[in-house]
């Protein structure tokens, strides 16, 4: 057993200070039990934590990171940039640079607005799509995370189409009831949705690829027919591209997948590791966004030049070698974990689009089992099953056998 006292040391004084510990809920290893490491610093596909235990690093900043930590070019940009300050409020050229090399990659986006977060650019995207349209609903799918607004924290849970309720204390129940909730995958509820609710739904908000329920892809025609009754409906169609964005392929999952929706949704790939969203699509939607037109929407540090500046350091990498290399190393680890699960006898589902992978199991109790049995050898695992294991290209052949080791001797532990 590694040695976490300086981790536990740190935790008790974190509990004193932050709900649950921490700063954000995820983190706080509620789902697995047990006390979160506390990190020190990190290096490439590694991190260290509080103690001096090296683990390697399938969080990566959850997706932010797909060049790994400490990149040399992202960090010489960071400095570059901190050198000659580091917030104006006001027009820079960095800005200017990283969205014309969006713009340049994403098929759908014609213009864009910078924000700070996920959370900032999947609200706003919203508002703009009901500024747009005029109408006040929106359709979410049930297990879609995008963010902590209070219109999206809305799941009608168990699969049950039809009127969202809060999952969250805070939302209202009138937030609650402009957002509507159709299961993943099922193209007939959000049409009977639509139907239900003539002229009322601004926009569909969608992952195209799922990464908040574990991994989930689309069946096959299902953003397609998403697509479809959008634009007869006159509602617009939102890709939450905040994890799939620069990740599933340069242009995203709607390069991949060959789907253009109205708006886009980014955040973590494009701030290179710093805080960093984008909203952004069709000219004249985004035309309604403040000043040019009467969607308000504004932000202190939006556009921030370190965050730019980290954010084109990471584009200028993500060249299509990248990529290749990302669906390599997760195709030879999705082949590993299987065989691992299948010589221990282990029922578990492993779920893989591109670089990011889900090894589900039957119950949670089994997956605590496994991540601990894991971290314990070294492998940092997002420490929930609903959350997507994040290959970055800093992950070599070294990573791949280590992990594959440590996963086999989980399995049989998991197996008991
Ligand atoms: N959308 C998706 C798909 C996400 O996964 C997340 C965060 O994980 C968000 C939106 C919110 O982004 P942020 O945490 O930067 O606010």
């Amino acid at each position: 057993m590694p040695n976490t006292r300086r981790s536990e040391e740190l935790m008790a004084r974190a509990e004193r200070l932050f709900p649950g510990g921490v700063n954000s809920p995820v983190r706080a290893f509620r789902s697995v039990g047990g006390t979160p490491r506390v990190i020190e610093r990190a290096r490439g596909a590694l991190l260290w934590d509080a103690d001096g235990n090296e683990l390697i690093d399938y969080i990566g900043s959850w997706g932010a990171l797909i060049l790994g930590h400490a990149h040399p070019e992202v960090l010489e940009a960071i400095g570059r940039a901190a050198q000659k300050g580091t917030s104006f409020g006001a027009p820079s050229q960095l800005e200017v640079a990283l969205g014309e090399t969006i713009v340049a990659s994403v098929p759908s986006i014609g213009r864009l607005r910078f924000v700070n977060s996920g959370t900032e650019a999947a609200m706003s995207a919203l508002r703009v799509a009901r500024g747009f349209t005029g109408r006040p609903k929106i359709i979410k799918l049930a297990g879609g995370y995008h963010g902590h607004a209070d219109g999206l924290l809305v799941n009608a849970g168990s699969g049950a189409a039809g009127i969202g309720r809060p999952t969250s204390a805070g939302v209202t129940a009138a937030t609650a009831a402009d957002t509507l909730v159709a299961p993943y995958n099922d193209a007939g509820r959000v049409a009977k949705l639509l139907a239900d609710n003539p002229r009322q739904v601004a926009a569909i908000i969608v992952e195209p690829v799922a990464a908040n329920m574990g991994v989930v892809r689309p069946a096959r025609g299902y953003l397609e027919a998403l697509r479809q009754m959008t634009i007869d409906d006159g509602a617009l169609l939102i890709f939450d591209e905040v994890i799939t964005g620069f990740r599933l392929a340069r242009g995203g999952a709607q390069e991949r997948l060959g789907i253009q929706p109205d708006l886009t949704v980014l955040g973590k790939i494009i701030g290179g590791g710093l805080p960093v969203g984008a909203y952004g699509g069709r000219a004249e939607v985004m035309a309604v966004v403040a000043p040019e037109g009467p969607v308000y929407q504004a932000g202190t540090l939006s556009g921030n030049p370190l965050a730019m500046a980290a954010g084109l350091a990471t584009l200028r990498r993500l060249v299509p070698e990248v990529y290749g290399r990302l669906d390599d190393f997760g195709s030879v680890l999705e082949a590993g974990l299987k065989d691992g699960a299948h010589e221990a006898d282990v029922e578990v589902q492993v779920v893989r689009a591109g670089s990011l992978l889900t090894v589900f199991f039957d119950d949670e109790a089994r997956f605590a089992r496994f991540f601990h049995a894991m971290l314990e050898r070294g492998v940092m695992l997002p420490p929930s099953q609903q959350e997507a294991w994040f290959v970055s290209a800093a992950h070599g052949n070294e990573e791949l056998r280590a992990t594959l080791v440590a996963a086999r001797a989980a399995f049989r532990e998991v197996r008991g």
